[in-house]
Parts: C-alpha cells; sequence; structure tokens
C-alpha cells in the first residue's frame, strides 16, 4: 500500500516536472498560433504544413474526394464502398494528427481508472448486494455468507421470518424499516429516510427500495410505527400510496398526525386507513391470523413515543424502537412496569435493540427540566435583547419549556422554520403540549415587539445552508437579522459529521456581534446542559436488556459498528449466550423458530432509491457524473461541418466549465482549435465516420488536457453539419 502510493506520488512529480519543462515551448507554439488563418496555414505549402504531415494526408484524402463523387450517383452497393473507403482514409487521419503532447495514453488511461474507481467508490455506498460481514455474530460463526448458500436457502415453514429492510449497518442512521412474516403475512415496522451525506452531490434524502417487498405487498396485513421522527416515517409519502385504503396503519395519535402531515404533501393523498393507538390502554391489537402487537409507551425526545411487540406463534418479538431513560420526565413516564411484566410473565424470544449511543458511557445525567431551566437563565442573563433558540422541529417537548420559562418572563414566542411551525401544529392538535396563553405570536406581530420581550424558536442548530438561523445570518430571512443584542443558543448537538457546517454558522453569528451558547460548552457561559440526547447511553442498554430478559437478541438502528457493540455489550455485559446473538444487515433473513432458537436464512434483495429537495428520484449515473463533474469538470467542443464537402467551416466552439476558465487557457484553447482543424481537414461523409470521429475527437481532446492540466474532464464532442 505505501510503496504504491510512493509510486504515485513519484509519478505525479514527475509528470508536473516534465509539463513544466514543456511550458515554454507549448507557450511560443501558441502565441504563433493565435494568429493565424488555420485552415489555411494547414493546406500544402501553409505555414504548418509539417504540423499535419500533409502529404500523406493528401494521398489518404485523394481517395473519399472520388468516391463521394460515386457516391452520389451511385447505387448501394457502391455507397458501401465508400463507407469503406472513408473509413480507411479517417483511420489513417488519426494516426496523422499530431496531438503534441508529452505524456503517454497509458497514462492518462491509468489516471482515468483510478478517477472512475473514486467515483464509484463515493456514490455506490448505498448499494448493499450482499455485504461482507464477517462478525463474530455474523449467524455463521464469522464465515462469510455465500451466494450459493443465499440460492440455496429455503425459509422454514414454521419459521416466524424477521427481515430488516433498511436501517442496519449502513453510511448513517436512517431509513428504518423491518418486516416480520409469518406463513405468507407480512406486518410491515417504521418506513424512514436517510439523509444522503455530502458525498451525495443533489441528492437529499434515501428510501428503501425491496423488490421482495414490491412482489409481496398484497401479504402486507398492517403497518406499524415506532414515533414520528423521519428516520421512520419520513419514507411515508413513496411507500405507503402502494398500499391503499385496506391496509391498516397503527401508531400513536402524534405520530399519525405527522404520517397526515407527510401525505398532505403529496399532489394527490391517497386514503388511508389510519388508527390511532393509546400504548397506555395496553391492547393486544389483533393484525392478521396468527400476528397481533402491542405498543408499549417509551421515552424518547419526540411525543408518542413507542416499543412494540409482536405476538407470533414462535414467541414474542420486541422491537424496542427509539428510546432513552428519564427519571424525571415531562411526558408521562415510560410504561416500563408493562414492559417487565410482558417479560417476565409472556417472555421475550427476540429482542430488537436501538444502538444509537451505544459508545456513550454511563446514562443521562440530567433531565429536559434542567434545559428547561437554563433555558430560562439565559433569557434572564441576556435580558437586555432577543433569545433565538435553534433546535430540531421534532423537540416540541422542549418547545413547551420555552414557552413556559418565557411567559414566566413575560416574553412572547415565534417559530421560525417549516418544519418547526408544522410540528408545533401537529402537537397542539395532538394534545401533545400545553401552551401558556397569550405567548405565541406570529414572526410579524413579535418583531414589533422591545427586543427584550422576544424569543425566537427557529430551524437550523445543523448548520443546514438554507435554515433559518443561516438565513439569519446572511440577511437573507424576511423578518430577522442578526444583531449584536441578540443571543443564540443551540440546543443540540452536531450530528456527527456536521460539526464544520455548525462551526460556519457559529462564527457567522459571532462575526454579527451575537452571544452564542452551545450546548456541551458550560465553561465559556457557566450556563449548564442546554440539549438532552433522545437515545439510551450504555449503562441504561444494560439495565433494560437485563431487564427485558430476551431469549435472543439482535442490535438495529446503528451503523455497523454500532451494532457489533451492542452485541458485545450484550453477550459480555448482560450475559446473553453468543450464539443467540445476531448482528444482521439490510436484507438478511433471520428465522424464529417453534423452538425460540434463531438462525439466518437467505436474503432479500434491498437497496436505496435517491431523492432530490423537489422529491423527485435520483439514477445513480447522474450522481457519478456529477462527482466526475465536480472534480474534473466538463469539456464541450462542437464542430460545424458542411454537409457538402464534410469539412471544418467555422472555428470549433470549444465549452469548458468547472474545469478551466477558458478567458486564461489561450494556449490550451488554441491547442485544441488546431488539432480539431487538423482532425477535420478531410470529408466526413457518413454517419459511420462522424461516430468514429466523435470518439477519436473525444479521446485525443482528453488526452491533450489531461497532458496540460493532470485532470481527465468529461469530453463532449457535438458535430454539426449544416
Ligand atoms: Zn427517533
Ligand atoms: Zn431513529
Amino acid at each position: 500500500m505505501n510503496e504504491k502510493s510512493q509510486a504515485e506520488a513519484q509519478r505525479r512529480a514527475k509528470l508536473l516536472k516534465m509539463r513544466n519543462e514543456r511550458l515554454p515551448d507549448i507557450k511560443k507554439a501558441f502565441e504563433e498560433n493565435q494568429k493565424r488563418n488555420f485552415n489555411a496555414n494547414f493546406a500544402p505549402g501553409g505555414k504548418d504544413e509539417a504540423l499535419v504531415r500533409h502529404k500523406k494526408v493528401a494521398k489518404a484524402a485523394a481517395k473519399p474526394v472520388t468516391t463521394k463523387k460515386a457516391a452520389t450517383k451511385a447505387t448501394t452497393k457502391k455507397a458501401t464502398k465508400t463507407t469503406k473507403a472513408t473509413k480507411t482514409a479517417a483511420a489513417d487521419k488519426k494516426r496523422d494528427v499530431s496531438l503534441l503532447v508529452s505524456t503517454r495514453k497509458g497514462e492518462m488511461v491509468h489516471h482515468q481508472r483510478m478517477l472512475s474507481q473514486d467515483v464509484n467508490a463515493q456514490a455506490t455506498q448505498h448499494i448493499i448486494g450482499i455485504p461482507v460481514n464477517k462478525s463474530r455474530y455474523n449467524g455463521f460463526k464469522g464465515a462469510q455468507l455465500t451466494i450459493s448458500q443465499i440460492r440455496s436457502a429455503r425459509p422454514h415453514k414454521d419459521a416466524v421470518r424477521i427481515i430488516p429492510i433498511g436501517g442496519l449497518g449502513e453510511f448513517g442512521i436512517g431509513k428504518n424499516m423491518t418486516a416480520i412474516e409469518y406463513q405468507g403475512e407480512i406486518i410491515l415496522i417504521d418506513m424512514g429516510t436517510l439523509f444522503a451525506s455530502e458525498d451525495y452531490p443533489g441528492v437529499n434524502y434515501m428510501v428503501p427500495d425491496s423488490k421482495w417487498l414490491d412482489d409481496n405487498r398484497d401479504k402486507v396485513k398492517a403497518i406499524l410505527f415506532t414515533h414520528a421522527h423521519l428516520d421512520h416515517i419520513g419514507a411515508c409519502r413513496h411507500l405507503l400510496p402502494y398500499f391503499g385504503p385496506l391496509v391498516p396503519i397503527y401508531a400513536t395519535p402524534f405520530t399519525i398526525g405527522m404520517i397526515k402531515k407527510q401525505m398532505s404533501e403529496l399532489s394527490e393523498v391517497p386514503d388511508m386507513n389510519y388508527h390511532e393507538v393509546e400504548p397506555l390502554k395496553h391492547e393486544n391489537i389483533k393484525l392478521s391470523e396468527h400476528l397481533s402487537c402491542e405498543f408499549i409507551h417509551t421515552l424518547h425526545s419526540i411525543p408518542g413515543n413507542a416499543s412494540i411487540i409482536i405476538r407470533t406463534p414462535n414467541g414474542n418479538i420486541m422491537l424496542s424502537g427509539d428510546w432513552r431513560f428519564e427519571n424525571n420526565p415531562m411526558d408521562t413516564p415510560a410504561d416500563y412496569d408493562r414492559l417487565l411484566e410482558i417479560s417476565q410473565k409472556e417472555g421475550i424470544a427476540l429482542l430488537l435493540n436501538e444502538s444509537t449511543n451505544i459508545d456513550t458511557p454511563g446514562t443521562h445525567p440530567h433531565s429536559e427540566y434542567d434545559v428547561g431551566d437554563n433555558m430560562g437563565r439565559v433569557m434572564d442573563h441576556y435580558a437586555n435583547g432577543r433569545v433565538i433558540i435553534s433546535c430540531f422541529s421534532s423537540q416540541v417537548k422542549r418547545i413547551e419549556l420555552v414557552l413556559k420559562e418565557a411567559a414566566a418572563r413575560g416574553r412572547k414566542v415565534a417559530f421560525s422554520g417549516f418544519s418547526m411551525i408544522n410540528n408545533v401544529e401537529v402537537a397542539l392538535r395532538a394534545h401533545s403540549i400545553k401552551v401558556p396563553k397569550d405567548t405565541i405570536m406570529k414572526m410579524e406581530d413579535i418583531i414589533k415587539l422591545p427586543d427584550e420581550k422576544i424569543v425566537i424558536v427557529c430551524t437550523g442548530s445543523q448548520g443546514e445552508m438554507n435554515a433559518v438561523l443561516n438565513r439569519m445570518v446572511t440577511g437573507a430571512h424576511r423578518h430577522i437579522k442578526i444583531k449584536s443584542t441578540d443571543t443564540i443558543v443551540f440546543s443540540s448537538n452536531p450530528i456527527p459529521g456536521n460539526e464544520p457546517k455548525v462551526m460556519g454558522t457559529v462564527d457567522g453569528l459571532l462575526r454579527e456581534g451575537a452571544q452564542v451558547i452551545q450546548n456541551g460548552r458550560t465553561h465559556l457561559t457557566n450556563i449548564g446542559p442546554l440539549h438532552l440526547s433522545g437515545h439510551a447511553y450504555y449503562e441504561d442498554h444494560v439495565k433494560f436488556v437485563t431487564d427485558m430478559n430476551p431469549k435472543n437478541y439482535m442490535p438495529y438502528h446503528g451503523e455497523f459498528y454500532m451494532l457489533e457493540h451492542n452485541a458485545e455489550m450484550a453477550e459480555n455485559v448482560v450475559g446473553i449466550p453468543h450464539d443467540n446473538i445476531i448482528v444482521a444487515d439490510d436484507g438478511d433473513i433471520v428465522e424464529l423458530m417453534p423452538d425460540q432458537t434463531i438462525h439466518k436464512n437467505g436474503r432479500i434483495p434491498v437497496g436505496n432509491k435517491l431523492y432530490d429537495d423537489a422529491d423527485r428520484q435520483v439514477n445513480e449515473a447522474v450522481v457519478k457524473d456529477r462527482i466526475h463533474i465536480s472534480r474534473e469538470g466538463i469539456f464541450v467542443v462542437i464542430l460545424t461541418l458542411s454537409k457538402k464537402t464534410g469539412r471544418l467551416i467555422k472555428t470549433p466552439d470549444i465549452v469548458s466549465r468547472a474545469f478551466i476558465y477558458l478567458d486564461n487557457s489561450e494556449e490550451l484553447i488554441g491547442k485544441i482549435r488546431h488539432y480539431l482543424r487538423a482532425k477535420t481537414d478531410h470529408t466526413v461523409a457518413t454517419d459511420e465516420d462522424i461516430k468514429t470521429l466523435k470518439e477519436e475527437i473525444k479521446e485525443d481532446v482528453t488526452h491533450i488536457l489531461y497532458d496540460a492540466t493532470g485532470h481527465t474532464p468529461i469530453v463532449i464532442p457535438v458535430i454539426n453539419k449544416v
């Protein structure tokens, strides 16, 4: 590996040296070339005759001219002959045109190969196929699953099949979706989105895609949702419409409200069969002939959160959903007694437990109330200015606290950000939050109040470029421009990967003279925690899994290392036997048998569909082109040939985007024009000729560009005949 990169470095150094040595010559040649009339100069006796080795060309060109004459009169037979003749001429020509380059073609090809490997690696992170999984917990004692194993897998008739369709071991947490199948009855749990990273230019989010599900849609008896975060409901508007009004959808009232809001964004809102579930009723909901479920109220960073028990003929399967422990919650305390009751009386055959914060040691050190108190302290501390609080829009319980603290100080609160306003509306309608009287105001009214009466709650805590907070910084916000008397609170932690963007927003705010208070930086302001993670920490998991005492264990909702660490915790700390723990990937079929053993048995095809911010699907090939262009640029040459003579009748047009700035690249452009003229200094008669010519130009121009710049942009030759 080291040797390789060293060799590559040497290669590049050599290239650079060669290029620098050549530069004066090229420069001189082009200064002369700029002044010339190319076509005339290349003609026999012209100044540049030598450059195109005219004698040979003239000889070859003689053929097509005569044959063309014949072709105009002649039969098909003769026409075929003509094509052949021109082709030979064109082939001769290829050898004739000098590219004036000093790099070998092989070097360019090597560069192109490396580039396309990079581009493919970047653009295919979401492609699942058969994942490499040699984990000790992979269900095959660490041996990699093979294609023949998949092919020979037959479903066991009496097995309950647990199939993660999304959310396991991908690059980022999201796209959660699980199927449970028993004798042709399928239950789906969650339909989430995964936000695409910057590796995917122009892609906003991804949605689970499964051919198996498409083929088995008729077998789906019910769809359940644990809670309303986008990584659990974000794909609803893409997937739910396919199920039609007969399939019942079960979720808590707040979650149903959020799903309906999602669905209302569709141009045609489908009729769906929504059922609101009140988890505290402990209702056993019959979903199909063999399967039933119960929702259990648990706590997370959003109202209406639940764990789900699926009762199957082979025992209870528990899906933890997203959860955290809270000693002093704002919400109704988690129904932990019911969970204990089920685990002790009925037993849990298989627990699917989320993995998000498995790497964070200890337990939550504080409660939401502490966060609320600290918001109040900020309002007291910075009593003379506006307080602008930025948090996740789904944190409606925290918003309730902000309202309370503001009301106690005679401040009014306005909301900004599409999702923020939406979520508060849904929360009000589902009675998930209490609002003090006369505290909420519209943005356009609140700005008429004196600054010390104003609190604004907005989105943008992750540094998103187009979210409210950044718009306030740049002055693009309709109502608010940041002032030096403003205090901005980041009531969140940056999601891993978002740190640079968040710091960019913080810098922008500080440059405007504002006071910025970020969670986790207590030493700067002496103001304590301003955020509480929605996910359990390590010790919480230990307690939870120990208490649930499941027969079998399967980590879910996490990247691969999280799943692996979660499995280790279950084996080493809780003491679940190694063989009863499985680290699965999206698409793996895990079978729970009547004797309550589990094993993997084959795979279903799963993947992702990519969508842009206008909710339109993006093809993978488009993403690859975008990555290629972002790295190397695009270069278009437009040739206009005479229909009559087949020769160049106009100076070639050249368009360069994201590659080189044309005004500063006269020499290189001159060189390419020069090449193009030489290349088209013969008759191009047939479509076949044009195709060949295009291919050759593409290759040669790429070579010239690579020679001059070390880059291989996408070269597009366009040939018009007039
Ligand atoms: Zn969540
Ligand atoms: Zn989640």
